[in-house]
């Protein structure tokens, strides 16, 4: 290792009124170190103490805990001393000792993974000069028992051996209160907490084979190491490879001097808020414990008590509790320490003005003194970032762009879908888990079978997977659950389109169509069973459970109009219907970039017509069954291009594979048949002939106008003519008709041209015309090499990445189910990649594809039409890709826009 290196500060101290760090330097101290700092140079009481740095984690990940001793040996004792001087006491002196805690802490909040260990620096003889020093036994007992558990547990491994079993310290507590026939912590007598302290280091002794260390610097160096070591266990291991953090950022260790909650009833100790984290009202509130320590209040050995007045009374309210009895025996602190509640008050308002967000904080009163033990940005629901931000903003503590940064998109849709009562969810019985495919919540009855979604007032479709047949009926239903298919699946793709709670993917269910009946485990539910979804979750709820309408705030309209002020990139929506293009025009869309036409065709009176087309053997059959199918068609654009008004529509040409048009069953085959005067096997003949072996790379796409011809005229005639039908009615369309799938520039040519031909004979016709541009989707990924000479020819490229992203992996859409769970499991994968844009390898595609294509056309308009134009990373990627616009299903709307502001603002830091 470098000199550099060893001179570098491993250790950064803290306390009176200074500190060694700030703020800024959460990489290298941790968020709690970092604010642990920062809180201490701007005069808030935090406790004395110093943290050593993330670097030195990783150093002994790499050199081992002999060198990281060496290392940073000296400064530690430095750093104690400091402690001991501060607070006029030292470590391990058996008459006036010092207690130190030490706790972990990395640069992102980890909640519950990593460990912190308080009262460090107890042994026999400690205990008995704390008393006396403190003149108060049992605290000092108190401590002792609570340091051997907490010591015990975090660096000698003494927890629960299986999933059944409890905490063995519990255990021994348990035991003891019984015999005593007492209930709370509390009660125990300084004669209990000494057998206390005996039993457990007996325990100890007993499982690990080695007494408890009696050594405080022995006791230091254990702490420190399993601090370390900590960043490494399972549960830290998962949640960093969930979210992506790597593993040399490491954890920091914080070391502090205690002080004491547990030292009677002028001490406590408490966790509170600036703001009301559920709703985002200004009020400050939050909870404490008298006569407790550490993670007391959370962890609910009492019930605690509101800090404020106010949070009192409406906490006595809903727990049906009398003003008299609230005020006796559930005082809040700022009834029963006016002067600690002053002052805690006057920090909480200094650290939210000081770090210009709502704050969350820890703080711990000894015998009167109030000492802050820790500050962060809080937690919040979607609905209370939302209010939080414009409400700093009206009152002048951050700007406008620091507004649209503080909100996290994927948090606002919590606000866009139904969701469940929050007091019946409380008691709702999970049965099993899904995806969250399309969130929101929806509970209805059971039905098997979309053609019989409107048997019940409310249906929740239960399949196994769904198909573009059951449309109508996932329309009706409320809620989709499948058994089988992935975040795109099209049980998926179709109800985040329709803003409808899905759950897809649950592989736990056993659907029996035959019998009519969802087994989960052992339990079986019938049709006609009332079931619940959350879709934000993935939860699959027994029963009934109340849901409610979600209320659009005024904030949430004001933060959408400044996301529009910031915002360069436009956001488009994918709509098929003109009532899609309502709500997404209601949420803020600023075009269509995506009317899949093949949807229209399942609709009753449309598909017989659409069968018929795809049965004829003859052009001439084919048109005539097409002419049949050209008014509804021409009928659905103009709906859509009117509830567009004004705004650029783009319509895709049809493209999924015929086999998904025609009846597989046997009824709807006679059926057909009959109305077609040909015979069942004809039929059956066609349908076997539209079998394919790889469907999603055989007939479909442009490779349909490009054998039928007839049906790109057709439509193409549908959308020019829909045009100029609302223009005579005064009303501006703007049609951008899309060709799918194409692979050479040819294939696009021969489109291109049989869709202009067909428009300049209606002008002709009309002796009218209107404006239209012919572009294509780019999903093939010789599309995105070829799209230099693409783009000669094409007025427009969208970016088509589920089917780009299947063909560059290599994964089937429908099958990749199967094994991409695992894969993201084993780490394989970081995420799926037909929900966030794989940037590395797809996303090279997509840079290609704008490059090139922009190389011959400079002025090419460029968007994305994916499931991932609603997904914030991969929308901020074509940001800086330079696209014109991303387009999403209608409600994503309101993400896309704020991070296309987002990632404008970032662009200018
Ligand atoms: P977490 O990150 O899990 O919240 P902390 O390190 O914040 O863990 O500590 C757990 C609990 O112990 C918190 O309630 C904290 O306030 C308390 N605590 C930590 N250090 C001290 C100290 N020096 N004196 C008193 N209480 C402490
Ligand atoms: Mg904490
Ligand atoms: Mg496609």
């Amino acid at each position: 290792m470098e000199l550099l290196e060893n001179v570098k500060a491993r250790v950064f101290k803290f306390g009176n009124k200074s500190a060694d760090g700030n703020s800024s330097m959460r990489n290298l101290l941790g968020g709690k170190g970092a604010n642990l700092a920062e809180m201490s140079a701007i005069g808030i009481p935090v406790p004395p103490g110093f943290t050593i740095t993330t670097e030195v984690c990783t150093e002994y990940n790499l050199l081992g805990k002999e060198a990281v001793f060496e290392m940073i040996k000296d400064e530690v004792e430095e750093a104690i001393a400091n402690i001991e001087s501060a607070m006029g006491s030292e470590f391990g002196d058996k008459d006036n000792p010092l207690l130190i805690s030490v706790r972990s802490g990395a640069r992102v909040s980890m909640p519950g993974m990593m460990d912190t260990v308080l009262n460090l620096g107890m042994n026999d003889e400690v205990v008995l000069g704390l008393a006396k020093k403190t003149n108060n036994e049992k605290f000092a007992w108190d401590s002792y028992r609570r340091f051997i558990q907490m010591y015990g547990g975090v660096v000698l491994g003494m927890k629960p051996e299986s999933k059944e079993d409890i905490d063995p310290f519990e255990e021994i507590m348990e035991h003891l209160k019984e015999k005593r026939g007492i209930v709370l912590d509390t009660e125990f007598s300084i004669q209990d907490l000494q057998d206390l302290v005996y039993d457990f280091k007996d325990a100890v002794k007993k499982r690990t084979g080695h007494d408890f260390p009696t050594n405080p610097w022995d006791q230091l160096w254990g702490a420190v190491i399993a601090v370390f070591n900590s960043w490494n266990g399972d549960r830290a291991v998962y949640y960093r490879n969930m979210h992506g953090y790597p593993a040399d950022w490491g954890t920091a260790v914080n070391v502090q001097a205690m002080v004491y909650g547990n030292m009677g009833d002028h001490s406590g100790t408490g966790v509170c808020f600036t703001r009301d984290a559920g709703t985002g009202e200004n009020v400050f509130n939050g909870e404490y414990l008298i006569n407790a320590q550490g993670e007391d209040v959370v962890a609910g050995v009492r019930t605690p008590q509101q800090i404020t007045k106010l949070g009192s009374q409406r906490w006595a309210e809903l727990a049906k509790i009398e003003e008299e009895d609230r005020a006796e025996n559930y005082p809040s602190l700022e009834e029963l320490m006016p002067g600690i509640f002053k002052e805690l008050n006057e920090y909480q308002d200094i650290l939210e003005k000081h770090y210009r967000d709502m704050q969350d904080m820890e703080f711990t009163i000894q015998e009167g003194k109030l000492w802050i033990l820790q500050t962060r940005n809080g937690k919040r629901t979607g609905a209370a970032m939302v209010k939080i931000a414009m409400d700093l903003l009206k009152e002048g503590m951050i700007d406008e762009k620091e507004a649209l940064l503080l909100v996290e998109p994927n948090k606002l849709d919590e606000l866009l879908h139904p969701v469940f009562d929050p007091k019946a969810l409380k008691r709702a019985n999970i049965i099993a888990q899904g995806l969250p495919a399309s969130p929101g919540a929806a509970t209805g009855k059971i039905v098997f079978f979309a053609d019989e979604a409107s048997k019940f007032k409310s249906s929740i479709l239960v399949r196994i997977e769904t198909s573009p047949e059951d449309l109508e009926g996932m329309n009706i239903a409320k809620g989709i659950l499948t058994a089988r298919g992935g975040m795109t699946s099209h049980a998926a793709v179709v109800a985040r389109g329709m803003g409808k709670c899905c759950i897809s993917g649950a592989g736990a269910l056993k659907i029996n169509y035959k019998t009519r009946t969802l087994t989960v485990g052992d339990h079986e539910y019938h049709e006609g069973d009332w079931i619940s979804l959350n879709g934000s979750t993935g939860n699959i709820i027994e029963g009934k459970v109340a849901t409610k309408e979600p209320e659009l705030s005024g904030e949430f309209a004001e933060l959408m109009e400044l996301a529009d002020k910031y915002g360069v990139m436009k956001v488009r929506t994918n709509a098929d219907t003109p009532n899609d293009a309502k709500v997404a025009r209601g949420f803020g869309a600023q075009g269509i970039g995506l009317t899949r036409t093949e949807h229209m065709f399942f609709e009753v009176d449309r598909i017989k017509a659409m069968r018929e087309m795809i049965l004829a053997d003859t052009v001439k059959g084919r048109k005539q069954a097409l002419e049949e199918l050209l008014p509804m068609q021409r009928e659905d654009f103009e709906g859509i291009f009117e509830a567009m008004e004004g705004l650029a529509v783009t319509i895709r040409l049809l493209d999924p594979p015929l086999h998904e048009f025609v009846p597989h069953q046997l009824a709807t085959q006679k059926e057909l048949a009959e109305e077609m005067h040909i015979s069942l096997q004809a039929v059956k003949n066609k349908v076997a002939e539209l079998e394919e072996f790889n469907p999603m790379l055989g007939h479909r796409g442009c490779r349909l106008g490009n054998t039928y011809p007839e049906i790109t005229e057709m439509q193409t005639r549908a959308i020019i003519e829909a045009a100029l039908n609302l223009k005579e009615r005064g009303i501006i369309c703007k049609p951008e008709i899309m060709v799918p799938l194409v692979g050479t520039v040819k294939e696009f040519e021969e489109q291109e041209s049989i869709i202009r031909n067909t428009a300049d004979t209606i002008f002709e016709e009309r002796n009218d015309k209107i404006e239209y541009l012919v572009g294509t989707m780019i999903e093939i990924p010789r599309a995105a090499l070829m799209a230099d000479l693409i783009a000669e020819k094409a007025d427009f490229f969208s970016f088509g990445t589920n089917d780009l992203t299947q063909m560059t992996f290599g994964y089937s859409r429908d099958d990749a189910g199967k094994f991409l769970p695992i894969y993201i499991e084993k780490g394989i994968l970081k995420v799926d990649p037909f929900e966030v844009l794989d940037q590395e390898g797809v996303g090279q595609l997509v840079k290609i594809g704008t490059e090139r294509g922009r190389s011959t056309k400079p002025n090419l308009k460029v968007g994305i039409c994916g499931e991932h134009g609603g997904e914030p990373s991969s929308v901020e990627f074509c940001y800086h890709t330079g696209m014109d616009y991303v387009s999403c299903s209608p409600y994503r709307v309101p993400i896309a826009r704020l991070v296309s502001a987002q990632a404008a603002i970032k662009a200018t830091l």
